[in-house]
């Protein structure tokens, strides 16, 4: 329904988070500005002036609803009636389960569904700074956000509260982890402030298990620096963990891999060389990130050479390690849970500057985003989507359930894909097939996610129909 009497609200950035944001908004009848600096200004990765442009590969990733957490993602925008998902499913090439687009195609029909839309203006101007009679903003500007931009965000925010460079280490499954020869202590059972003195998973390996480690790191496969990526700064504490390999075979042993203040309980007369920490890394207890593991290694030979520390054999990874150029904000610290930054609530963030980490991720953000907006202006009140759903788990992520810490090193806050190590855990695993015979291996995980999508879904439609959702 049109209110033209509704003030604007305005949404700055023309990506995958902004055109998902204002269509969300004029959606629910609310009139909205579009804020988009190119072309006049660019960024070092888009190539063209269309709205949602996809900066490298063309692929949304896995289409699969029922056992993949980005597919399911996929099914909860389609069914929120997101236009990025619309634009996407329209332009879509072959790519076996992948939903891959032509990516002019997408971008046009994105870019033409907004610009057709009567609620919508769309400016091709850059914004320095929100003026303060915007008293709705969504600032989706992106891991390239313009410097005058970043400037001015981190002044409001704190500067540390603002990274310009990811440093990304590997997050594992917790359930994935073998605890017959891992085992949980925290250095010298030190129980720090909230820990209890056993809070780290430890890896242990012998000289000849971590020789053979530190080699395969320093002859591992690297991911290439993009031209305007080489300034990616070192800086200490977050050294990828090749490059601490290469300067000399001891340093990871007196580095992130030091063996000291532990004992294994499997096997307490044997001292390990050295030793592989894991830190829990939400509130759930379901995921651990390697600490001080941040790396260039490509994706395979991080699974392949992760998967020689012993403990991690069968690792399953939630997220890889990387090291980019991204501009992201301390999202848990800063954001409420509707994206509002606390210090100045007229400002929402949506996108990949909150920290979430993908395509598909940045356009969901911007999505709920778009729906509180929206829903503020019109004084409805809204509740987050509940945390069993996709969007729920990935906005819990953001809000507040990553765990921080205050070791030396990287800030432990760092971008994250759409991942079922992110949902609550079901109530009861599935145990049986249909025909009462019992899950086994593979079959079991599948079962589970197959059971977590469906509760999902479901909650998904009670939240998106305003119905109680009755447990969570
Ligand atoms: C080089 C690179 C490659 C990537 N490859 C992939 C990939 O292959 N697959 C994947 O899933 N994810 C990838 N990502 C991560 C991420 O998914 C994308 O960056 C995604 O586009 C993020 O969506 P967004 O809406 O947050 O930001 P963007 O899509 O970047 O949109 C931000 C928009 O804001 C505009 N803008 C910036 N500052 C201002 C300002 N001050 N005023 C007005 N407008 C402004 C920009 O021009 C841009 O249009 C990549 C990221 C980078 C940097």
């Amino acid at each position: 329904m049109t209110s033209p009497q509704k003030q604007a609200i305005h949404v700055v950035g023309g990506g995958l988070a902004g055109s998902e944001a204002a269509w969300q908004i004029a959606s629910a009848g609310v009139p909205v500005v579009l804020h988009e600096m190119r072309p006049a200004q660019s960024t070092a990765a888009h190539r063209t002036d269309g709205l949602a442009e996809l900066v490298c590969s063309n692929s949304f990733r896995s289409d699969e609803r029922e056992t993949n957490a980005v597919g399911l993602l996929h099914e909860e925008m389609r069914r929120l009636g997101s236009l990025v998902m619309r634009a996407a499913d329209a332009n879509q090439v072959p790519a076996g389960g992948a939903l891959a687009v032509d990516r002019d195609g997408f971008s046009d029909a994105v870019t033409k569904a907004l610009a057709a839309h009567p609620l919508i203006a769309i400016r091709r101007e850059q914004v320095a700074l929100p003026p303060p009679d915007w008293d709705s903003v969504i600032v989706a500007t992106g891991p390239l956000t313009s410097p005058a931009l970043a400037q001015a965000i981190g002044k409001v925010t704190g500067e540390d509260a603002l990274a310009f460079f990811d440093a990304i280490a590997p997050i594992v499954h917790r359930d994935s982890i073998d605890m017959s020869v891992a085992w949980l202590q925290s250095r010298y059972d030190k129980a720090g402030p909230g820990g209890s003195g056993a809070d780290y998973i430890n890896c242990p390996l012998n000289r000849e298990q971590y020789q053979a480690f530190v080699a395969a790191l320093v002859s591992g496969d690297k991911m290439t620096f993009h031209d305007w990526e080489q300034s990616t700064p070192y800086f200490d504490g977050c050294l990828p963990i090749e490059v601490m390999a290469e300067r000399g075979p001891e340093t990871l042993r007196h580095g992130p891999m030091k063996p000291f203040g532990l004992t294994n309980p499997h096997n307490p007369q044997e001292k390990a060389y050295a030793i592989v920490q894991l830190r829990q890394d939400n509130r759930l207890g379901t995921l651990f990130n390697m600490v001080g593991f941040q790396t260039k290694l490509k994706h395979g030979e991080q699974s392949r050479i992760f998967r020689t520390i012993p403990g991690l054999q069968r690792a399953e990874f939630a997220r890889l390690g990387g090291l980019h150029r991204n501009t992201f904000l301390n999202a848990p610290k800063l954001l409420d849970n509707r994206l509002r930054l606390v210090a100045m609530p007229r400002l929402r963030f949506a996108g990949q500057i909150t920290g979430c980490e993908g395509y598909v991720e940045s356009a969901a953000i911007g999505l709920m985003a778009g729906r509180f907006a929206a829903a503020d202006r019109r004084g409805e009140p809204v509740a987050p989507p509940p945390r069993t759903t996709a969007h729920g788990a990935l906005l819990a992520y953001i809000t507040g359930d990553h765990v921080e810490t205050i070791d030396a090193g990287p800030r432990s806050y760092q971008p994250m894909n759409v991942n079922f190590g992110l949902f609550p855990p079901l109530a009861q695993l599935p145990s049986q097939h249909p025909d009462g015979s019992r899950l086994r291996g593979n079959a079991k995980t599948l079962a589970k996610k197959r059971a977590l999508s469906a509760r999902a879904l479901a909650d998904l439609d009670q939240w998106r129909d305003g119905r109680r959702i009755a447990a969570e």
